[in-house]
């Protein structure tokens, strides 16, 4: 997608701080950490919404649930726990429109969420 922000990130034409690569997703840290460890994974194939996955995706997100499992471990986060995100549309809070799953850690989270 031409003007999609992580789109330029995923082609190498916007820098990041890459944490994770494969054939179909890619992982780096958010710009805007909201916690010690803030990476966001996307699938290289734009989606702009959670709501847009298909059967046939569905075996994508698993494979975002087992890279971002790596990426915890990795950041050392699996001891003391984590939180993975994903905001869906204006309500949720989305605004990066991309499927992207926030893996956050490093700190204790809080509940309910903004
Ligand atoms: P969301 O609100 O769920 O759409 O999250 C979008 C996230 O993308 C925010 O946490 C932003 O800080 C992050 N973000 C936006 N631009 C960049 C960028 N160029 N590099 C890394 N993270 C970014």
């Amino acid at each position: 997608m031409p003007d999609c922000i992580f789109c330029k990130i995923i082609s190498g034409e916007i820098p990041s701080d890459e944490v994770y690569s494969d054939d179909e997703l890619f992982a780096f840290r958010d710009v805007n950490p909201q916690a010690p460890v803030h990476v966001l994974i996307v699938p290289r194939k734009h989606i702009e919404l959670i709501v847009d996955f298909t059967e046939q995706d569905a075996g994508l997100m698993g494979r975002m649930i087992l890279a971002a499992n790596k990426i915890a471990e990795s950041e050392g986060l699996v001891e003391n726990g984590f939180r993975y995100v994903l905001n869906c549309n204006e309500h949720g809070g989305q605004a990066v429109f991309h499927v992207h799953l926030h893996v956050l850690g490093g700190r204790q989270m809080t509940w309910p969420p903004g």
